[in-house]
């Protein structure tokens, strides 16, 4: 296993596990250490104008997921599967080569490993992608459809009170959002805005805290303190959000997983699920069949619930970041109209919908495969 962060950061994005997510979980017997690290589910989702009064509220539509800051996660799943799997990190696959009996990896540092199966993990900008779908596949274009969001995630350890609630505060074409995290004092912020096109560097945190400051510098409600907590977060993290459409996952040895092949509209909170659906049913089917047969397997199983995922919900990007003071009254009406019984029952079955994958069980023997995941 390949990663190109030098160590596994604690912390981060929550992430969302919900039905299919959380049977993986289960089966592997790591329910517990998950429900551990993950947040609390507080009192759901609350709007709030510029002095933090609520203006519209709604309770949590699903009691049973499980939102888990994405570092604890992926530590939790390394320390399972450690004692089977070479973790090298601060490395990427530089080339990838492939013939009829394996494959060879050329990575940026360590020496070339040769491997009978390559899987690309690597999110929704994957190199592996891009080295076996052709040239510029990584980026906007012909794989990755930009939502025409930016999105930052931070843990900030400020005194505000939210009072239980997920709060968030809409100015046009920009919404803020808190909520509380696990530690004393900590907050878990997500910056949001919208813009057609932008060109940033993504290794560059200092450039995206003053881009952040620039375009929030008029918000108030708690940004001004939001933004102060930003330049000292350890896991800032900022991205341009889309969806990956790709006609095929898989290219001879190499298969594609998780957001690499089809990272799902970023209103659906449904990546994570997906991508822990998806390893599961990959790592069944290969103990099951030849890699050609369970690649066949494994997609054709999963595209249906990850192509579910990709449609945009009622109200598209608008829905999370409205871009007018009108939109922003439309969606404060829209939530209120929505805490309200058959309403808000028919958003839990739609939600619901998504993550409903009705995994098989697979009960057999692994093979032996030496495989290599980036
Ligand atoms: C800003 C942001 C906010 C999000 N908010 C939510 C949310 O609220 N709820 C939710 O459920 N989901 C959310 N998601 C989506 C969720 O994080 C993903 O859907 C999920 O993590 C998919 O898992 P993955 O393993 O496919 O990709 P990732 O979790 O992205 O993992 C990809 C891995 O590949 C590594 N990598 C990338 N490039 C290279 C390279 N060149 N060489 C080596 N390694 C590389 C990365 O370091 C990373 O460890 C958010 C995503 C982003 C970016």
């Amino acid at each position: 296993m390949v990663d190109r962060e030098r160590r596994l950061r604690p912390g981060g994005r929550a992430v969302r596990l919900t039905d299919a997510g959380t049977t993986v979980i289960t089966r592997m017997g790591l329910l517990d250490r998950v429900r551990e690290a993950a947040l609390k589910p507080g009192r759901g989702v609350a709007l709030v104008d510029t002095f933090g009064r609520i203006t519209a509220s709604t309770p949590p539509t699903d009691y049973d997921a499980l939102d888990v800051p994405h570092g604890d996660l992926v530590r939790i799943l390394q320390q399972a599967t450690a004692p089977k799997v070479t973790y090298i990190l601060g490395d990427g696959i530089a080339d990838l080569e492939q013939d009829a009996g394996g494959v060879t990896a050329t990575f940026g540092k360590a020496a070339p490993r040769r491997f009978d199966l390559v899987v690309g993990a690597d999110g929704p900008h994957s190199p592996v992608r891009s080295l076996v779908a052709g040239p510029g596949a990584e980026m906007a274009g012909a794989h990755f459809q930009p939502a025409g969001l930016h999105w930052a995630t931070f843990t900030a350890v400020e005194e505000i009170n939210l009072d239980g609630w997920s709060q968030i505060h809409h100015a046009p074409g920009l919404t803020a959002m808190a909520r509380e995290g696990r530690g004393p004092g900590e907050v878990k912020v997500a910056l949001c805005f919208r813009t057609r096109s932008l060109s940033f560097d993504p290794h560059d945190n200092a450039g995206h805290h003053d881009l952040l400051a620039e375009r929030f510098a008029k918000v108030r409600w708690q940004v001004p303190y939001l933004l102060r907590a930003m330049r000292a977060a350890p896991d800032f993290r900022f991205a341009s959000l889309g969806r990956v459409r790709l006609d095929r996952w898989s290219y001879g040895r190499v298969v594609l997983l998780g957001d690499a092949a089809h990272c799902p509209s970023p209103l659906k909170h449904a990546g994570t699920d997906l991508a822990v659906a998806g390893a599961y049913v990959l790592a069944g089917e290969l103990a099951a069949a030849d890699h050609r047969s369970a690649y066949t397997g494994y997609e054709h199983f999963l595209r249906p619930h990850a192509e579910l995922a990709q449609r945009q919900p009622p109200g598209g990007v608008a829905s999370l970041v409205p871009t007018t003071a009108l939109g922003v009254h439309l969606r404060t009406a829209v939530m209120r109209w929505t805490r309200y019984g058959p309403v808000r029952d028919l958003i839990a079955a739609r939600d619901a919908r998504g993550s409903q994958i009705p995994l098989p069980d697979y009960n057999l023997p692994g093979r032996g495969l030496r495989a290599a995941a980036a």
